[in-house]
């Protein structure tokens, strides 16, 4: 706040006032509580202010307190004491926390406003505070007012004239003071007054001010002043040398770096904390940043404005860890590295790094390879184009994603395809991301904000071309603080990846160079418009066969490297590693597996150490005592042919797998029953699968009776729920004619087809997937919609070779396939799976 003595002079001319008027006045007005015959008031505590007598403050009251106090003082009277803080950031005040001198106030002006009130104070007289009588809810504080001591005689008037002289000095050197408080000061006639309406520059700081006002000793304070003001004087008339030299003779940037200097002799001189290093380097690091221009200019500014603030503000905080970021997101291009390859897409040595860091895939590896190098060629037509014509719109490519169960190796090829650019990688995932923030960041006024992951990646980065990775993105989610996916979007689209706005960044950001791969479990939930915008890849999962071999090849090498030790140490046979696959792992990927031969790996290194030093190699039956007992029962889902018990199969998420569709009959009034977790697809599905059984019923010698009597009831497991319902429309009608004619189904039997009310089978999706985990569980017969044929060439042959595949049309294809002949007559054999 600053403070400037009143603009009209007339009739209450400060200069005109003696100093005991003023005191009179307030002893005078009777609103004082005598307290032991002393006075007391309502106190509001400054920060970073003080008040002198004579002069007009406007002031502006926030805390809860300081209202109060203001209050009780309208109530009484006109008159309220105010005093610095010691601390100008602290909040509650308790005696102790201001200063023991401040001043007498008259209220000249109240204007309240929502919940804070603006004052106009003007200073009556210096006064000690004796006692605070009370600290809440507001300060009441007994003072005594203190007259100025003055000696009159030919010191004295020297000092007035010379305080008179050196203060029109200070303004002619263009010190920032309104002219009628400059007029007052010059026409003040009291010593005391004159040296109160100088002590009021604004150039001096709140320390001096402070010991000024506890000074009563006139002519010591002119003489503090006199001194002073002929410095600061000094110092205005040096800056402005200095800039009209700068000016003169200087480029911007010289101009700029000595206009620093100055500032920071000004501020040693007043002894001010130097800011120092920290800021040098931070203006250092926005000069060498290679920002754009624009962005350049911004960050200039908010510097400029970090400088001129002092640094308690919370505000400085803010601004620095705003500038840090912005200095330390890359801004320039990456330069070239030496020991790394050149950036080009050379397709046969990026078809040997993928190669050299994963077995099989070879329709992934070849897409992967097509797709970049289309997107090279794109870019460089691109390129061609703008260079002949300026500028042009950038090439649109769409966006790898990869989309496989857990484990398939989505991140590992992603890392490869960095590599094979001699790019860096960065990761994020995306799963649960609700808030549109988590991408675009918070906005710097927001307490705690930061850019969003985006930025953030980039920073960790460290180049503005990485390889990112977006992983889970078929986990995002939208609620009302936003739709990340439209974020995404603009991340995503080269047309407008280029200016990327981060809400806490506020300066667009050029993201068309970064490499942009994003990864799924499944692509159903992919936010469509995102699905849109993307190239996808799927990566079903691995046959026990391929296991073995990227488990030889990769993984026990890999986990032998990490655990320090070499083949002369540990062996694990096929044997061995089939078993873990079988019987510690149930996944369509090998993490777990993985997992389980780092868990033989590490301990190896505990052999050694106690003097075992032949080499190792557990057999199969060995991994019990390692591993514990198995996790997994390996083979059928059903060891038996059963009646009402199908083995089907389901994609979810983990890849696929096969459940156990459950049917039975119950006494009842001809209805059935649903149960398990099942989603609205599934539902229906078993409603159609119902009415096609009892609509078909004679066809297969199931009396009337049989299903007017009985009730059917059908249990899908939970864990097991397939995505894509309707998939399980032939399973749950060999269920159900199952469980009605009393017919067993075949154990190794698994199916999968949707079924039409007439009992038509209509194709799935997923097939490799439902293959590979039927194949997994030792099924030896699959029973698949005819319209499915052509997925047929994408499942491995490994698999074909031991699974037999019947493709039908219609589901009495499928009954006769999965049902064994009746053994027993309708009616009599009534089943609990
Ligand atoms: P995802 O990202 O799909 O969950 P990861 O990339 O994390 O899977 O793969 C898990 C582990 O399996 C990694 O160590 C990876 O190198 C390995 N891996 C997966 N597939 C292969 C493969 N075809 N060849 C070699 N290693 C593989």
């Amino acid at each position: 706040m600053t403070f400037s003595p009143r603009s009209n002079p007339e009739p209450t001319d400060p200069a005109k006032r003696g100093r005991k008027s003023a005191a009179a006045e307030a002893d005078t007005s009777g609103e004082q509580i005598k307290t032991r015959g002393r006075k007391s008031l309502p106190l509001i505590p400054l920060r970073e202010a003080v008040l002198f007598p004579q002069a007009l403050a406007p002031l502006s009251v926030g805390r809860e307190s300081s209202l109060t106090a203001l209050e009780e003082a309208t109530k009484r009277g006109r008159h309220i004491l105010v005093a610095a803080q010691r601390e100008p950031s602290q909040d509650e005040i308790a005696a102790g926390d201001v200063y023991e001198w401040g001043t007498l106030a008259e209220i000249e002006g109240v204007r309240r406003v929502m919940g804070s009130a603006q004052l106009v104070l003007r200073g009556l007289s210096r006064v000690r505070l004796d006692r605070f009588v009370k600290e809440s809810p507001y300060l009441e504080v007994e003072y005594s007012e203190v007259p100025d001591e003055t000696e009159p005689g030919l010191n004295l008037d020297a000092l007035v004239a010379s305080l008179r002289e050196t203060f029109e000095a200070y303004v002619m050197a263009g010190a920032p003071i309104p002219q009628e408080a400059a007029q007052a000061v010059l026409r003040a006639e009291d010593p005391g007054v004159l040296a109160d309406l100088v002590a009021a520059a604004p150039d001096l700081t709140v320390a001096q001010k402070q010991h000024l006002l506890e000074t009563p000793h006139v002519d010591e304070r002119l003489r503090f002043l006199v001194v002073e003001m002929a410095r600061q004087k000094e110092v205005l008339g040096l800056k402005s040398k200095i800039q009209s030299e700068v000016e003169g003779t200087f480029g911007q940037a010289q101009k700029e770096q000595i206009l620093r200097e100055q500032m920071k002799a000004i501020r040693k001189e007043l002894g001010e904390p130097e800011e120092g290093g920290e800021l040098e380097e931070l203006r250092e690091k926005i000069e060498t940043s290679g920002m754009p221009e624009k962005v350049l200019e911004k960050a200039k500014r908010e510097m400029n404005r970090l400088e001129g603030m002092p640094n308690i503000s919370p505000e400085h905080g803010m601004l620095q860890s705003y500038l840090d970021w912005l200095v330390s997101v890359p801004w320039k291009d990456p330069e070239p590295d030496p020991k790394k390859p050149v950036e080009t897409w050379d397709t046969k040595r990026a078809a040997a790094i993928l190669d050299q860091d994963h077995y099989g895939l070879d329709k992934v590896k070849e897409r992967i390879v097509e797709y970049m190098a289309v997107r090279e060629r794109v870019a460089a037509v691109a390129k061609e184009g703008s260079d002949e014509k300026g500028s042009k719109r950038p090439a649109r490519s769409p966006i790898l994603c990869l989309v496989g169960p857990p484990g398939v190796g989505k991140t590992s090829l992603g890392k490869s395809i960095a590599r094979a650019l001699g790019r860096e990688v960065v990761r994020i995932s995306l799963g649960g991301i609700r808030d549109e923030a988590e991408i675009r960041g918070h906005r710097r006024t927001y307490i705690g904000a930061l850019p969003g992951r985006i930025i953030q990646g980039i920073r960790q980065a460290g180049t503005r071309n990485p390889v990112f990775m977006l992983d889970e993105i078929d986990k995002v989610g939208a609620d009302f603080r936003g739709d990340p996916a439209s974020a995404l979007l603009e991340v995503l689209d080269p047309e407008q990846n280029r200016e990327f706005s981060d809400h806490y960044l506020e300066v667009p950001y050029d993201l068309s160079q970064v490499l942009f791969i994003t990864t799924a479990n499944i692509a159903d939930t992919i936010h469509p418009a995102l699905l849109d915008r993307m190239e996808v890849i799927r990566i079903p999962g691995y046959t026990e066969e391929e296991k073995l071999h990227i488990a030889q090849r990769f993984l026990v090498p890999r986990q032998m490297e990490e655990h320090a030790i070499t083949d002369k140490h540990l062996k694990l046979s096929d044997a061995t590693v089939r078993r873990i696959v079988r019987e510690y792992t149930h996944e369509a990927g090998v993490r777990n597996l993985e997992r389980e031969i780092a868990n033989i790996a590490r301990k190896v290194p505990r052999r050694l150490s106690e003097g075992e030093t032949a080499k190792w190699a557990p057999k199969p039956a060995d991994l019990d005592a390692i591993l514990g007992p198995p996790r997994f029962d390996f083979g059928l889902a059903e060891t038996e042919d059963q009646v009402g018990a199908v083995t089907g199969v389901a994609v979810s998420e983990y890849g696929g797998d096969v459940m156990t569709v459950e049917a039975i009959v119950v006494p009842g009034k001809g209805d059935f029953t649903l149960t398990g977790q099942l989603g609205k697809v599934m539902e229906e599905s078993a409603r159609a699968a119902w009415s096609y059984a009892r609509a078909h019923a004679a066809s297969y010698d199931v009396a009337r009776n049989r299903i007017e009597d009985n009730s059917v009831h059908i249990h899908v497991p939970a864990g097991a729920i397939p995505k894509d319902g309707p998939s399980a429309g032939v399973t749950m009608t060999t269920a159900i004619v199952s469980a009605l004619t009393g017919r067993a189904v075949r154990k190794d039997v698994a199916m999968t087809g949707e079924v039409t009310l007439r009992g038509r089978v209509l194709p799935i999706g997923g097939l490799k997937e439902k293959m590979l985990a039927a194949h997994r569980a030792g099924i030896k017969t699959f029973i698949a919609p005819r319209k499915n044929k052509k997925d047929l060439a994408d499942v491995p042959q490994e698999v074909l070779s031991e699974v037999k595949v019947i493709l039908v049309d219609h589901v009495e294809e499928v009954l006769a396939a999965a049902l064994m002949p009746r053994l027993a007559p309708a009616g009599v054999a009534t089943i609990s799976a």
